[in-house]
């Protein structure tokens, strides 16, 4: 038989419901695959294989008992480090959190388990979820499954790379300011940054409270649909003040038509001097698949989009600074022993428990919020916020989704970036949307001429709307499949057929 990474989380669901495989079967092919894979991929932090074959057996069990099964019955789902399940360690990559074993586990882990998914571990990510490339983890490197030679993106990079090298179907990631759409775009997967509100953040290492959104990554957009629909299934959390209620139904309404739906261009934007000529390229080819689709282009215009960055680096760190602060080795984090104040063991414990990055970050959250400060930069900066948000509100009149790179280039070599500030900037494109609070989604386009690395094209739809952002996504992946352009579901090349038969 066939790996298991050649079957979309559907294909599983309904395999394991039909008695072709099960759900243990499935597990220790994933378990097989990531054994293989990993050496070179090191997209994982832990491999929870106890929790796995668990999870799996009972899955078996509920079928043989002639019981219900979920919608990911058996699928294996990888989870970003920053969210707790019971019985691993939730570290964030962080020396601070290096021991921590999560205390109970996230609502939105706890859904794709009660939908019948099998738990295989915890990624890779940026320190605390800081970075666009997984190299502050405070643990080790996680390569690109396209070229190892280059970073994942980040900071959700371990999930992105996980589900692009078919150690597992899904994964859940987080997005403060694109550390879901620009991996997603890096590793050539479809990852969705749902409106802030849809999935609740309960369990989840908060950074920028008024930012922060959990979404997952599959191989297709339907895999992706199918992963929203668990995610929402049980209505809001209660423990998520943020938590709205949304209805599911996002794969029974996927393939529904497009006809008539209006995409947006900011062609300023598409002739922007940042996007490398095959980016440009990709996005040409988008408009086209989505052209062919039914979908009429229209151009609109989000003006303050360029001092996006400028207010996420004012609103996101003081929020970090602020969400951060427990971590003082008292009641969270690394506690550095022998010390004989108080002060100076808080010192101590955070200086040996955060990496340079998260420092920077928490330094400058610091002295925004500082007396004199704070009216200079923090309060401007909600105030383009404000800006942002109208702006959007203004060209979603026009169209029921805007799109835009995920990303100005394809994935960076290791090494090449290493300017805090060069790398900030590279997060142009993805973190209004934050900002704002929209949904959005990264679909990949295909390949780079010149690179040959994967690229995603970006589409933000308004709040709430996610039904429809992710049908247009869904009409976008099927315009690129029917030109030949891309195979939804693939494996990187490089690692399909690694081990993963299913017996
Ligand atoms: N790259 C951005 C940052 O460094 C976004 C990170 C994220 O979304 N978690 O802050």
């Amino acid at each position: 038989m066939a790996g298991f990474d050649q079957l979309g989380a559907r294909a599983i669901a309904a395999g394991v419901a039909a008695g072709d495989f099960s759900a243990s079967e499935v597990a220790r092919a994933a378990l097989d695959a990531i054994e293989a894979r990993e050496p070179k991929i090191q997209a994982f932090l832990q491999v929870s294989a106890g929790l796995a074959l668990k999870a799996a057996a009972a899955t078996d069990a509920r079928r043989a008992a002639g019981e219900e099964l979920g919608l990911l019955a058996g699928v294996p789902v990888a989870f970003k480090d920053n969210m707790h399940l019971l019985g691993t360690r939730t570290t964030c990559a962080s020396l601070m959190l290096e021991h921590y074993e999560s205390p109970f586990t996230a609502t939105c882990v706890r859904r794709m388990l009660d939908a019948g998914a099998t738990p295989m571990g915890k990624t890779n990510m940026d320190e605390f979820a800081f970075g666009s490339s997984t190299e502050s983890s405070a643990f080790h490197r996680t390569y690109n499954p396209w070229d190892i030679t280059c970073v994942p993106g980040g900071s959700s990079g371990g999930s992105a790379a996980a589900v692009a090298a078919g150690e597992v179907t899904l994964a859940l990631g987080s997005d403060t300011g694109g550390s879901i759409r620009q991996p997603a775009s890096f590793c050539g997967v479809v990852g969705m940054k749902p409106t802030y509100g849809v999935v609740s953040r309960y369990g989840v290492v908060a950074f920028g409270s008024s930012l922060d959104q959990v979404g997952p990554f599959g191989r297709s957009v339907a895999d992706v649909a199918l992963a929203m629909d668990a995610l929402v299934a049980a209505g809001r959390d209660p423990f998520d003040s943020t938590s709205q209620e949304v209805p599911a139904g996002f794969l029974a309404h996927l393939e529904a038509s497009v006809e008539g739906m209006r995409v947006g261009i900011m062609p300023d934007l598409m002739g922007h001097e940042a996007l490398t000529p095959e980016v440009r390229a990709a996005l040409d080819d988008a408009r086209v698949a989505l052209g062919d689709q039914g979908v009429e282009v229209v151009e609109v215009d989000l003006p303050h989009m360029a001092s996006s960055i400028a207010a996420y680096y004012a609103i996101g760190p003081s929020e970090a600074f602020s969400n951060l602060a427990r971590f003082d080795g008292v009641r969270f984090g690394y506690q550095q022993p022998g010390c004989t104040t108080l002060a100076e063991q808080t010192a101590l414990s955070r200086a040996y428990g955060f990496g340079a990055e998260a420092k920077r970050r928490q330094m400058l959250g610091a002295y925004l919020l500082a007396a004199g400060v704070y009216d200079k930069y923090y309060y401007p900066a909600q105030q383009v916020r404000t800006l942002i948000t109208s702006d959007y509100r203004r060209a979603f009149a026009r169209c029921d989704a805007i799109m835009l790179p995920a990303a100005p280039t394809t994935a960076w070599c290791f090494g090449e970036v290493s300017d805090p500030m060069q790398m900030y900037a590279s997060d142009l494109f993805t973190i209004s949307c934050n900002i704002a609070g929209n949904g959005g989604v990264c679909v990949p386009v295909g390949l780079g001429a010149d690179t040959g690395m994967p690229i995603g094209v970006q589409l933000q739809g308004p709040a709430f709307q996610d039904h429809k952002l992710l049908r247009m996504a869904r009409a976008l992946e099927r315009g690129l499949e029917e030109s030949g352009r891309i195979k939804p579901g693939s494996v990187a090349p490089a690692f399909a057929g690694k081990g993963g038969e299913l017996a």
